[in-house]
Parts: C-alpha cells; structure tokens; sequence
C-alpha cells in the first residue's frame, strides 16, 4: 500500500515537473551562447531529429529558428521507401519551425545495420557546412548512439577524424553528445525528469570539484512543446507503426534530452 501512495506521488511531482519546470537548464551565463550560436545537428535517419533529439531541436529552434541547421547522411532507405522519408523530414522539421534551407540531406550513404559508413567522408561533410554556416556548436549521437544502431554510432565516429585533419577550425568548434540512457531509463517517459535533473546536478558539482569538462546540460520540454514534437513525429507517417506511437509516450527522449561535452 505505502509502495503505490508513493508511486502515486512521485506520478504527481513528475506531472507537476513536466508542467512548471524550465525548457533548458544550463548555467546562467550559458544560456545565451546556446541561443545565440549556430548549431549543426548530424543524424543518421530521417526521424532520428523527432525521435532521439526532439527536445532540444524544439527548444533551440523556438529560441533562434535561422541558428539551427540538420544535416542528415541517410534518405533512410532500408525499406525503399528513401524518397518519400525524405519528404516526410522536410515536413517534420517545417512543423517545428525550422527553416527548409537549413536541413541538409545527403544520400551518400546507404540505410542499413550492416552498411559501414566512412568517417572520413563524413568528416568532410561536415567540415563543408560548418565552413558555409559559420557553425559553432555541433551535436551528434554519442557512442551508443542512443539505440546501438550501427549507423547511429557511425555518425558519431565521424568526430575523431574531425579533430584530428580539420586544424585550426577543429579547436574553434565545440563537440556535443546525446547522452544514451539505460534502457531502463529509457522508456520511463517523463518520469526520468527528476532522475535526470539529479544526475545533472551530480555531474556539475564533479565538474566543479573533481572533473573540469564532464559538463552535462538538461533540454526539457514543456506539454505544449511536447505535442508540437508528437505533430512532427506524425509526419513520418510511413514510419508511423503501432510501436513508434507507443514510443512517443513512454520514450524520455520525447520529453527531454541530456548533452555531454565531447573530450578531445
Ligand atoms: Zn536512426
């Protein structure tokens, strides 16, 4: 009985969380920066941006839509279906309001578990749109790349080859990961808030006292914006199986995302 009244209470202050609490939290003095820099967000798949980094897409892009810029290595072609997922993107990432012009597609690589992408080319890729955009900040999957998939963890890898052959513009932009979560926080739906606030909290003050550069930063969204972010996730409608809409409500990726530094 105690166990339930306190599943009920925590249902409550998470409910209350998701309503009250702030879209973004970054230090103070940060803030701006995010907003204020030009932001390249490098994925695998048409959908990855709706389905993994929603919560930050839909809060970077209500704060400065012209700074946001996607750049996507797949049509997500598995299926034969490359064309019409590419359509199905330009609609989603429209609805959130980022402009046409800033989502970049290539289909230089094929969709795929067992396609290998090459990092090297990858790399200058995306060497290309930071040069053209004046790109400061870029995001990309972390080493898990949230779900394992092969494509996922090769678009991260692109970054070490970055960093290694890219010279001075290596040192003056600044790597961000999407932090992949345990599975079983994974599917905890807004109710990983307060775990993931206290995980932030306890990574700042390592960062401050022990680990300098193990920074984390918290994008949250509030129940409007998540709706706004479920109409796009819609708009892959050939992705739109029974799973994905029971994803939209159990995935924290729905409702927040975590970013780490990338440690050169
Ligand atoms: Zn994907």
């Amino acid at each position: 009985m105690n166990f339930y009244f306190a599943y009920v209470i925590y249902v409550f202050l998470c409910g209350l969380l998701l309503v009250l609490h702030w879209d973004v939290k970054v230090g103070e003095d940060e803030t701006k920066g995010w907003f204020e820099s030009s932001t390249l967000i490098v994925i695998a798949h048409p959908d990855d941006e709706t389905m993994f980094f929603g919560p930050l897409l839909v809060s970077l892009i209500s704060n400065s839509p012209d700074k946001i810029f996607i750049l996507c290595l797949t049509s997500g072609d598995f299926y034969g279906l490359g064309a019409i997922r590419s359509i199905e993107l330009i609609t989603a990432v429209q609805q959130i309001g980022l402009p046409k012009v800033n989502l970049f597609l290539t289909d230089q690589f094929r969709d795929g578990f067992d396609q290998h992408w090459n990092s090297s080319l990858i790399s200058l890729i995306v060497e290309e749109k930071i040069r053209n955009h004046n790109i400061t900040h870029v995001i990309t999957f972390d080493e898990f790349g949230v779900s394992h998939h092969p494509n996922h963890r090769d678009t991260h890898s692109f970054i070490k080859v970055f960093s290694s052959s890219s010279g001075q513009l290596a040192t003056s932009v600044k790597f961000f990961l999407l932090e992949s979560v345990s599975l079983h926080r994974k599917y905890l739906s807004f109710l990983d808030i307060p775990i993931s606030l206290i995980d932030i909290e306890i990574n700042d003050w390592l960062s401050n006292h022990k680990y300098p550069n193990q920074r984390k930063w918290f994008f949250g969204l509030t129940p409007s914006k998540y709706l706004k972010l479920v109409r796009a996730l819609y708009a892959h409608e050939s992705q739109m199986v029974w799973f994905r809409k029971v994803y939209s409500i159990l995935s924290r990726y729905m409702f927040m995302n975590t970013l780490t530094d990338y440690n050169r």
